[in-house]
């Protein structure tokens, strides 16, 4: 459809008709984000249904949420739990979280201010970078990183300063980020358990941030969605875990991936009150509440520690197995930390970049993956896939097999 506005008109000699001339396009639209596109998710499995490709590319588990958490939200549906929750959240669900948080990184939240709940850890991020950011302050992304940090920063005006993990381990070089903080740092964030690299932050980590960020106004965004997904016996570090990290951060998680829920969209943020205040001035004026029923089944359901701590155990059992079926292709692992995706490493397997190869095989072969370099705004020379196995392990199993034929 044409849009422009006509500012000329000339009268046809034959027919006395007005016609239009040179229209002059004043264009609809100047866009704030003129380099994003679909993101890389939405591509991969739109590409994996095309196909009828295995999807291991988007992060979302391939079995269902457990039925005692479906029989709750329908409990409160017919309870008539319909119109608007708090803006703040349901306060049942919000001592619950404050308590578990508690009860796991020692630091006190308090229910009533220092605890929201939101449509998914995505708006969870967007409000608060919103809050926080203003024109001209610089915030430090650390790379790869998850798609919806920067196009929020650029939104809000701030600027992001890329930082790189190192590559080979996917650790943090402390005297090089260092090197970047300035006056006008407002924000760090922060991503443990790490997607796409499944790496974990350490207690040192948290050490040198708060060595970093001390005599600063810095704020750590703190993206925690991954918390009860860590191997190997590791404690997860939340920077609650580090009372000074905790006054200057906001920690940001989602139901989603602790209870297999994706779909439902429902996450939370956790705040010193000075920081919730201004989260939740955006908040109310975002999505001001959301959903009600849901809210009160994980508040009833989260109150049991059972319903999440078990998640390390189940999800360590699936990266092994999918690891080790690995081992029989020309793919190279080393082992995720946390989160439910692991890297494999096709360097022996084609001199491709990663977009193509990842194409080629979701195509060809039958098996949808996620390229890494879709995490970094300018990506280093790497050859890594990002394969999601929170799956059933006979779909582990078929799409194995598909990688052995390479
Ligand atoms: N952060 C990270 C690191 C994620 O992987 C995801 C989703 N997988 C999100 C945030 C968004 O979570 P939600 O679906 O709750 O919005
Ligand atoms: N977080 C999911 C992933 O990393 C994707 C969610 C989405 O599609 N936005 O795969």
């Amino acid at each position: 459809m044409y849009s422009g506005l006509c500012t000329f008109v000339i009268v046809c000699e034959i027919c006395s008709l007005v016609l239009p001339l040179m229209p002059s396009f004043t264009p609809l639209v100047s866009s704030k984000l003129p380099t994003v596109g679909l993101t890389i998710f939405t591509q991969m499995s739109k590409l994996a249904t095309e196909h009828q490709a295995i999807n291991l590319a988007q992060g979302f588990p391939g079995f269902d949420c457990a039925a005692g958490l479906i029989s709750l939200v329908e409990k409160y549906l017919r309870k008539g739990l319909n119109q608007y929750a708090p803006m703040q959240g349901v306060l049942a669900l919000r001592e619950v979280i404050a308590e578990k948080t508690e009860s796991l990184y020692r630091t006190a939240y308090h229910p009533e201010t220092e605890v929201t709940i939101t449509a998914g850890a995505t708006q969870a991020i967007f409000t608060a970078i919103t809050a926080l950011v203003k024109p001209g302050d610089e915030v430090l992304v650390i790379e790869p990183a998850y798609d919806c940090y920067v196009p929020a920063i650029e939104l809000a005006g701030g600027k992001a300063v890329f930082f790189q993990l190192d590559p080979e381990d996917w650790t943090i070089n402390w005297g090089r980020l260092r090197a970047l903080v300035n006056d006008n740092t407002r924000m760090i964030l922060l991503n443990s358990p790490h997607n796409p690299t499944g790496s974990t932050l350490s207690a040192n980590d948290l050490l040198q941030l708060e060595l970093l960020t001390r005599d600063t106004n810095i704020v750590i965004l703190s993206d925690e969605v991954y918390e009860h997904i860590t191997f190997d016996n590791q404690i997860h570090q939340s920077v609650a875990r580090n009372p000074q990290l905790a006054t200057r951060s906001i920690i940001v998680s989602s139901f989603g991936k602790t209870f297999h829920t994706t779909g439902w969209k429902l996450g939370y943020c956790i705040a010193p009150k000075e920081l919730m205040v201004e989260f939740r001035k955006v908040h109310q004026f975002l999505v001001f509440s959301v959903n009600t029923p849901m809210q009160y089944a994980f508040a009833e359901y989260l109150s049991d520690a059972s319903s999440y701590n078990y998640l390390s155990l189940f999800y360590q059992e699936k990266r092994d197995f999918f690891n080790h079926l690995v081992q029989s292709t020309r793919f190279k692992v080393k082992p995720s930390s946390g989160t439910y995706f692991q890297l494999l490493d096709y360097r022996e397997l084609s001199d491709e970049n990663d977009i193509d190869f990842a194409r080629k095989l979701t195509i060809e072969n039958g098996v949808a993956s996620i390229p890494v370099s879709a995490f970094y705004r300018h990506a280093p020379e790497q050859k890594q896939l990002r394969f999601c196995f929170a799956k059933d392990n006979e779909e582990l199993e078929r799409a194995v097999l598909k990688l052995q034929k390479l």
